[in-house]
């Protein structure tokens, strides 16, 4: 079998970790297959440089950023190697680049355009295991991109996605995809197998256990993906493309806490107006979510939405300089928010989710600021500080309550 095995950043942390994983990669080459290891950098790596990166130039360039940050997946994968044949195994450590893989040219942001394998290939057919540094790549300048925050996941994904890998296990902290993050809400339970779609859906709404584009990718080309702990031997998630029905029609909720909302005040009531304003933030390439219009003073109305926070600063400029020409009164925004959201495909022949939902928020006295819905999910905008009770209150509702009840329904 061909496996890529890709390794988060607290896998491969220290000394002792790096052995440990380096004995689980030559324990899958000494069963006969072929394998290629994706490995993030150690631990807080990332963060540090960027720290240091600001701590030199708070507004350091996006190209020398990506420079920088690129360098500690590169520790990582040269390590590991060492470490590898420390063990008297065959292996060679390869940068983005090494590894064929382009990408588009937003330097910290990047996406995977295409991967020509043929380096990795001849280190395989050479019976050599391949390390490749993850999250990133280089663009058509010839600059090292990084592909955003957790994005060595999909590079895992992409590269099992180009060799048409048999499987790419995500190894990581935690024992799988679990019904909520486990770290937060004491009563979450690892899920067995799951949907790409409902898995994309807790990704995109906060759940970082796996990168939005990861699922995407492993979605897109048939990529059998499995989530599981690199300190255990417990069996992780499965992710595909058709999973038996479990218990619960719900199957997990996701916290956000990278969300701020704007408020526009006193827009005029007529035609044109939600144009204006979101044709100028598409134009800034500023991605909205939720969207909420109410009614203002005088015939007014208001508008919120909310952006990534790290696009807010960017957006309330933009804005700022077009009040004039959109024509509101006032701009208030809030960065102290968080989206809570519940997830589940059995969720749209079900009409009574989101009550479930308010009601157990109203039990535990928190405040709903928005709603959005669709068939698959729900999401509620609160204050960040009660975002894990909530989290917890929700979650208990739905899994540790009237089962039975539900299960039935479905
Ligand atoms: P890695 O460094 O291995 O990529 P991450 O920190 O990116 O690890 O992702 C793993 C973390 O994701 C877990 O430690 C957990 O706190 C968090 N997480 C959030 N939601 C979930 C969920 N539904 N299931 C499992 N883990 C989750
Ligand atoms: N090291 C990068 C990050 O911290 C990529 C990753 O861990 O997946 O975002
Ligand atoms: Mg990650």
């Amino acid at each position: 079998m061909l496996i890529v095995q890709k390794f988060g950043g607290s896998s491969v942390a220290d000394n002792e970790r790096v052995l440990r994983v380096a004995k689980r990669i030559t324990d899958t080459y000494r069963q006969g297959n072929k394998v290629v290891a994706v490995l993030s950098a150690q631990g807080d790596t990332t963060d540090d440089l960027y720290e240091k990166a600001y701590s030199v130039n708070p507004n350091a360039s996006k190209r020398e950023l990506a420079m920088l940050l690129s360098t500690g997946e590169q520790q990582s994968v040269a390590l590991m190697s060492m470490a590898i044949h420390g063990l008297g195994y065959p292996a060679v450590s390869l940068t983005g680049i090494q590894a064929g893989i382009y990408s588009s040219s937003a330097h910290e942001n990047a996406r995977i355009r295409r991967i020509e394998p043929g380096r990795i290939q001849t280190e395989l057919d050479k019976n050599n295991i391949v390390l490749i540094a993850g999250f990133q790549g280089v663009n058509r300048y010839g600059d090292i991109t990084t592909l955003g925050r957790g994005a060595s996941d999909t590079t895992a994904a992409a590269i099992a996605a180009v060799l048409g890998a048999d499987l790419c296990e995500i190894y990581t902290d935690v024992e799988g995809v679990y019904t909520a993050d486990p770290r937060v809400v004491k009563n979450a339970r690892k899920i067995g197998e799951l949907s790409f779609d409902e898995m994309l859906e807790l990704a995109s709404l906060g759940a970082k256990v796996l990168a939005t584009r990861s699922v995407e990718m492993a979605k897109k080309y048939h990529v059998k993906l499995v989530v599981r702990s690199s300190f255990t031997d417990a069996p992780g998630t499965e992710i595909k493309e058709e999973c038996k029905v479990e218990n619960t029609f719900i199957s997990g909720l996701a916290v956000d806490k990278d969300v701020a909302s704007i408020s526009l005040i006193g827009l005029r009531d007529r035609p044109g107006i939600a144009f204006r304003i979101f044709s100028l933030l598409a134009k800034e390439r500023i991605s909205v979510d939720i969207i909420l219009q109410s009614i203002g003073r005088d015939n007014t109305k208001d508008i919120s939405f909310t952006v990534a926070k790290s696009d807010l600063k960017q957006a309330l400029a933009a804005l700022e300089t077009a009040k004039n020409a959109i024509g509101f009164t006032d701009i208030t925004h809030n960065a102290g928010i968080a989206k809570l959201s519940v997830v589940g495909a059995g969720m749209a022949s079900n009409p009574g989710v989101a009550s479930k939902m308010f009601e157990a928020l109203s039990d535990a006295g928190i405040n709903i600021m928005m709603i959005s819905t669709s068939e698959i999910k729900i999401s509620v905008l609160i204050d960040a500080h009660d975002a894990d009770r909530a989290a917890n209150a929700v979650h208990d509702r739905f899994f540790m309550e009237n089962e039975f009840e539900f299960a039935e329904k479905f």
